[in-house]
């Protein structure tokens, strides 16, 4: 895979400067959400999504003009993401690092040591590129 397959799959909703930086495990639930904002953006036009990222273990997803709904969907999607594994979709929980107390990411028991980052490729992303291409 060398191609974000979630900008060639809703180019209307994610805009030109559009970065992606979660691991493939969480994949789905992505497609999913998205798949939801996209039903969004034909009440609200102007709705587009211009990152999805991991922080703290939860997915974050930012954009604009965001409606009530399109909130409350990305927010569902922040819950569902705290027990999914990252590494392979499956149930999962969170991890801490060694460095600080907070939460790091969610795996599932066969991937709780693994900590690199594994990014959905983005070809727009320089850094998520290099990273990929070390795997
Ligand atoms: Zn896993």
């Amino acid at each position: 895979m060398s191609r974000s397959p979630l900008r060639e799959q809703f180019p209307t909703l994610v805009g030109e400067h559009f970065q992606v930086w979660v691991s493939e495990g969480w994949l789905s639930l992505v497609m999913e959400t998205l798949q939801l904002l996209l039903q969004e953006q034909v009440i609200t036009p102007a709705l587009r999504v211009f990152q999805i990222k991991q922080k703290w273990g939860d997915l974050i997803i930012n954009g604009e003009e965001f409606s009530d709904r399109a909130y409350a969907v990305v927010r569902e999607a922040e819950i569902k993401s705290k027990s999914i594994c990252e590494v392979c979709g499956k149930p999962g929980g969170p991890i801490t690092s060694s460095y600080s107390p907070r939460v790091v990411g969610v795996r599932c028991t066969n991937h709780f040591s693994v900590i690199s980052n594994i990014l959905i490729p983005d070809e727009s992303n320089e850094e998520a590129r290099k990273l990929n291409e070390q795997l």
